[in-house]
């Protein structure tokens, strides 16, 4: 048996490009190299579409029953190669093997392609009185193109990949320029078991390759997670070729603590709440409003939590945060931390970067005394500090919550269900959870409202997402 080490490197020695054509990716803690990624062009976009939509119908014609088989193969695969995975995908982007970081992102890599085989979607009988018959009934669009982020780079690929298969698609992926080695790895431990061509990888740190990939006229709908900007195009662009999208955008998740929440009881699971992944996530708690009477309680208890947390590299065992993925976040992060404390908020925990352990760490931190208006409450900070708002009044913080533009998540923190149900009503986001912050389960529908996006992954409506609906009437 080779040891995990050997693994990780045989798995990146079958997808990466030699240093003479590839492009040199950094480990994210580090900055070393480790390995190439290949560069496309635009031009292989096109020949990654043609491959692609000629395994179609033969990927088609093999029926639910057999492609299901061959997603849960794919499952089985990806767990034999789970160590190697996430031992590449730690290195490349940053975040730990132990916690709910790299290990847990392979594993739900498998279990999201167990629920995508294995999902029903029955025909649904409309109308059927005696005199009219009709039903709906999905089928494949086509070619799907699967376009994602550096943040869950694994996760959120399988996301996209396993419901368009399970329905006839075939797919072009196209990963983010910051981790392309851990999603063609994966793409590569996939296509063991997968005939050819019905899973088609794209590479490349241009982003004229994305955008050729979401107008191509061959693309009968584009899979896009990552920034609001960034969907913006894609829809712009869908008016040529009027793919159907399912877009998840950024978003700034509010949290809000009734004055009845038990503080010791409820601080890991904020804190885990904020800072998975380093806080690089989609649905992470962005901004949390506490009532007054617990307000210091509640600080306490999550500045506890904080600083029992190890931050280091991510191959060494028992690390659960890393570092930001890349500079760019990193100075957001910085920015918008020196600019809260300028404004007065008070650094709990942190508030400054973690030079010693690499250049992209960031402590985590805690910015109390904040108001709505500072930009750290007010912009997606994508990393490791939470700012913390006082209020008095139920209403202003449901106000509070619902003010920005966007609504992927939200949450309501209680001892008292039937309250924090009544407060969850009110809210405008896509998900609202009560006493957690971002608990995904694959058979419930996830998806933003406002400018997090719109369209629903996971489950049955996200089978109905990558499909075309057929009414047979008679
Ligand atoms: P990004 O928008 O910069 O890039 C996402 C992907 O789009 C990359 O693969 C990129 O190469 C590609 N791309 C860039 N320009 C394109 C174009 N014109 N046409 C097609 N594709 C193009 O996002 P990011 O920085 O990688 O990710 C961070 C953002 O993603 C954050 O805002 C975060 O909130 C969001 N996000 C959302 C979810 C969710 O489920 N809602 C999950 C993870 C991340």
């Amino acid at each position: 048996m080779p040891d995990v080490q050997t693994a990780d490197d045989a798995l990146l020695a079958r997808v990466q490009a030699t240093p003479e054509t590839g492009r040199a990716i950094p480990d994210a803690a580090t900055r070393a190299t480790i390995g190439y990624a290949p560069e496309h062009a635009v031009a292989d976009v096109d020949r990654a579409v043609a491959r692609a939509k000629a395994a179609q119908p033969a990927w088609e014609a093999l029926g639910h029953q057999g492609r299901g088989d061959l997603l849960m193969a794919a499952a089985d695969a990806v767990e034999a190669n789970a160590e190697a995975l996430a031992r590449l995908l730690s290195r490349e982007q940053g975040k730990p093997l132990s916690g709910p970081n790299a290990r847990f992102e392979v594993g739900a890599c498998a279990t999201w392609l167990r629920e995508a085989a294995t999902a029903a979607l029955e025909p649904q009988v409309l109308v059927d009185d005696g005199t009219d018959y009709a039903e709906l009934t999905y089928r494949a669009l086509g070619v799907v193109a699967a376009i994602g982020p550096w943040n869950w780079p694994l996760m959120i690929a399988i996301w996209q990949i396993a419901p368009s298969l399970r329905m006839g698609n075939t797919v072009v992926v196209k990963p983010s320029e910051y981790t392309p080695l851990s999603v063609l790895a994966l793409v590569d431990v996939l296509n063991e078991v997968l005939p050819s061509d019905v899973l088609v990888a794209v590479v490349s740190a241009d982003r004229e390759v994305g955008a050729r990939l979401a107008s191509h006229p061959d693309i009968g709908k584009v899979m896009f997670t990552g920034s609001t900007a960034t969907g913006r195009k894609i829809v712009e662009a869908s008016g040529a070729n009027l793919a159907r999208l399912t877009l998840e955008l950024g978003g700034n998740d509010a949290g809000i603590v009734l004055p009845d929440a038990d503080p010791a009881a409820i601080a890991e699971d904020l804190f885990w709440g904020a800072f998975i992944n380093t806080g690089q996530t989609c649905a992470a708690l962005k901004r949390l409003y506490v009532h007054e009477a617990i307000y210091e309680a509640v600080i306490d208890a999550l500045a506890a939590v904080a600083e029992r947390m190890p931050m280091g590299y991510g191959l060494d065992e028992g690390n659960v945060l890393g570092p930001l993925q890349n500079a760019n976040q990193f100075h957001i992060v910085e920015r918008l931390v020196d600019d809260a404390k300028a404004r007065g908020g008070r650094v709990v925990v942190g508030g400054e970067p973690a030079p010693e352990l690499g250049p992209y760490f960031y402590r985590p931190t805690i910015i109390a005394d904040v108001a709505d208006g500072v930009p750290l409450v007010d912009e997606e900070q994508f990393g490791p500090a939470l700012p913390v708002v006082e209020y008095t009044d139920v209403e202003d913080a449901i106000a509070s919550a619902n003010r920005l533009d966007v609504g992927l998540g939200a949450s309501v923190w209680s001892s008292d269900r039937t309250a924090a149900r009544a407060v969850a009503a009110r809210l405008r986001a896509g998900t609202v959870w009560i006493n957690s912050h971002g608990t995904l389960h694959p058979k419930i529908p996830f998806g933003g409202v406002k400018s997090s996006g719109y369209g629903l992954e996971f489950g049955v409506e996200g089978l109905k997402a990558v499909a075309e609906p057929r009414i047979v009437n008679g």
